[in-house]
Parts: C-alpha cells; structure tokens; sequence
C-alpha cells in the first residue's frame, strides 16, 4: 500500500523545516515504507499563488491525500489582509472542512534538554503527556453569544458553553485508544462542581469507559489540573479536555519543556484523518537564515505515521533517531545551553537522516 501525503509547507520557516522532513521521508522511502507526497501552497503562500489562503487545489490535494503534513502559515506581510484572507484562515478552514475535532499535544522533555524548562529538571525531565484537545465545540463556537445592552442599560457579554454526548463521546473515545497506544492512563479535565456542561462531559467519558476496561480512568477539576502540571506533571499520561480548558492546559504543558521548537501536535477526524504540525509559527525573525529547528516536524511526522497511517513502527524509528542526535549533543540555537555550540537547520537534518539510515 502506498501512503499518499499532502504536504502544505506554508510561510516563513515552514518550507525550510518541511524540506527536512522531506528528506526524512526519503530515508523511510529507502527503507521500504511507500509514500508518495506532493506539494501545495497553503497560508500566505497560497494568498500569493491565487488570491486564497486555502487554494482550492490544495484542498483537493488534501482530500485525495491520506493526511497532511503542515509546516507554519503567518508573516507581517500578511497582516494588514483582510480577515478572510489572512494566512491563518486556511489552517482554520482546513480544521473545518474535515472535522478535525482532536487536537493531540505530546508534551515531552528529552532528560538531555530538562535545562531548558523554567522547573527544576527533576520535576519536568523525562515528562511524556499527552493533551487531547477537543477543538471544534464548547464556548469558542457555542451559540448564543455577542454583547448587548441589558435591561439596567449596561453593556453585557455573553458566550454559551455547550456540548452534546456524542462530541463528548468521540472525542473520549480518542483518548482512549491513545492511552492504549502510550501508558494506558487517561485523566479527564472538568469543572463538573460548577459547570452542568462538564458535568455531562464527566457522565460521558465514565460512560464511554465501558469499553475501555483496560485504559485507567481518572478526574480532575482544571483548576486542580492547572494546578498539578507545574507540581507534578510526570502523575499525568493522556489528559483530555474541552476546548477552552484544553487551550489554556495545553499551553501551559507545552512551556514546561521550554523548547518550542520541539514539539509536534495533531488534529484528527474520526476516520483519523488528520494535520499534522508544530506548535510553533512561521518564526519570520530566523526565516531564511537556515537556523530553525527542524524537529518538530519530524515528530509530527511520526504522529502522523502512528495515528493516520498505523506505521507505528516507522513513527518509533524516527523518534529514536531524534533521541540519539539529541544525546550526541546536537543542539539547534533555540534548545541549546548558553555558551555551547549550536548547529544550524541543515547539520540537525544531516544528523537525523544519518540515524535513521543507520538505525535501519
Ligand atoms: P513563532 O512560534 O513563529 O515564534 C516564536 C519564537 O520562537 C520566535 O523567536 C521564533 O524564532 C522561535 N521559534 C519558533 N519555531 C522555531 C523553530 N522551529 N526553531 C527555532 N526557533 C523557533 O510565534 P510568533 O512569532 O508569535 O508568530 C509568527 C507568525 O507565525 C505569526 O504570523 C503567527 O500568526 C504565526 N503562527 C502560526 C502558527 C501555525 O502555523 N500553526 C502557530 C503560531 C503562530
């Protein structure tokens, strides 16, 4: 079977970095693994090509693709468009248009790279959780909302925060089989003392482990939960959460490793089709100067071999090879300790392609 890759390398640094994964891919190639990839411009790049931030080619790439690969959309350039074309557009349309309703956040801290947490290193080294995000309901999209005059003639804000079981249900059901997939832990996020919405999350998710008898299940109020990933965050496997909740948390998870420039993320359907990106941006200020951090990218092209395409295998090659170029002390500018020598975008490539080749 031959896996058929969209790639959307987008603005700034992310055709540099996506170059890199590229050439990832082409080791995996040589390996045996079948994957075919084109290219499509997406962001401020696809605004440039044709007006629109998701050109219609690119999307139909991406349908007829089995999951895409996304670098960073944005740049000043961009920033006086209006709305509709601004280069993040296509990102949200893209998350639309298929129903990408799992947002999954790895947070890890490489023991090697503790240093660059703003926690004490016993505290963060050897963190690996993962944050599953609810990302198309709750409060961000619920209805009725706006700002009105009340009866007393003051202005009044208001948003609706609302979930039905079966947004619940799928997203849990995600959780679940990720845990299985990692420590088979799963810890659920609610404000269920206050909220009557989290409350029936809190009903749905214990319903919902009926089928997941092997996956532990516990609660956590956010609060608590905000409070335990600076305490403790190494108690925690898989956390999953709304949308509101689950953005905040996960920003907050994402800081306890310090290096942005490491971190993958997805956004899945229920058929796991999904993106598969960095968290980070378009880096305008390194664009172009070979500098970037490539990693990210290859851990999201790990998740994507693991979660969309069942190349779990594949996906822990090239995770390894990323473990081993880090404990050979290569360091990009953005993960590096102060005084030590950095190595730029191309020589970290140069490192991952030669271990996965040699890991083969
Ligand atoms: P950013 O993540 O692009 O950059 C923040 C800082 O981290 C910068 O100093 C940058 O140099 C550094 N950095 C980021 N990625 C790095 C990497 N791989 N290697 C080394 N250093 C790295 O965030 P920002 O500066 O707030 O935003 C820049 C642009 O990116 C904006 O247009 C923003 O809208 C966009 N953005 C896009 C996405 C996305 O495409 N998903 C996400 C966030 C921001």
């Amino acid at each position: 079977m031959t896996i058929k890759l969209a790639i959307l390398p987008g603005d700034g640094i992310g055709p540099e970095i996506i170059h890199q994964s590229l050439r990832v891919i082409d080791v995996l190639g040589r390996q045996g693994l079948s994957i075919e990839t084109e290219t499509a411009p997406v962001g401020g790049a696809g605004y440039d090509a044709s007006g629109d931030p998701l050109p219609e080619a690119t999307l139909a790439l991406c349908e007829s693709a089995d999951a895409i690969l996304f670098g960073a959309v944005g740049g000043p350039q961009y920033d006086t468009l209006p709305r509709a074309q601004r280069p993040e557009q296509g990102l949200l349309r893209l998350r639309k248009h298929f129903d990408l309703y799992a947002n999954l956040r790895p947070a890890i801290v490489y023991p090697e790279l503790a240093h660059a947490s703003t926690l004490k290193t016993e505290v963060v080294a050897g963190l690996d959780i993962l944050i599953v995000r609810e990302l198309t309901g709750d409060i961000y999209f619920g209805q009725p909302r706006g700002i009105h005059t009340n009866a007393d003639g003051l202005r009044e804000g208001f948003d609706t925060m609302r979930y039905n079981e079966a947004e619940i249900r799928r997203i849990a059901i995600t959780a679940f089989e990720a845990a299985r997939k990692r420590g088979g832990r799963v810890c659920s996020v609610d404000k269920a003392n206050v909220l009557e919405t989290t409350q029936l999350w809190r009903d749905v998710v214990t319903e919902t482990h009926a089928d997941f008898a092997d996956v532990e299940l516990s609660h956590m109020y956010v609060d608590n939960a905000a409070m335990q990933l600076v305490r403790n965050p190494k108690q925690f496997d898989v956390i999953v959460t709304g949308n509101m909740f689950g953005d905040i948390l996960s920003d907050a998870a994402s800081m306890l490793t310090g290096s942005i420039g490491m971190l993958p993320s997805a956004s899945i359907n229920q058929k796991a089709f999904g993106m598969y990106e960095p968290i980070h941006g378009s880096a305008p200020d390194i664009a172009g100067k070979g500098l970037a951090n490539p990693l990210a990218s290859f851990l999201s092209l790990a998740m994507l071999l693991r979660y969309s395409v069942g190349q779990a295998e594949a996906a822990d090659r090239i995770e390894a090879a990323v473990r081993q170029v880090l404990a050979q002390g290569l360091r990009t500018a953005d993960i590096a300790e102060q005084g030590k020598p950095v190595v730029g975008l191309e020589a970290m490539g140069d490192a991952v392609v030669s271990a996965l080749t040699a890991g083969a």
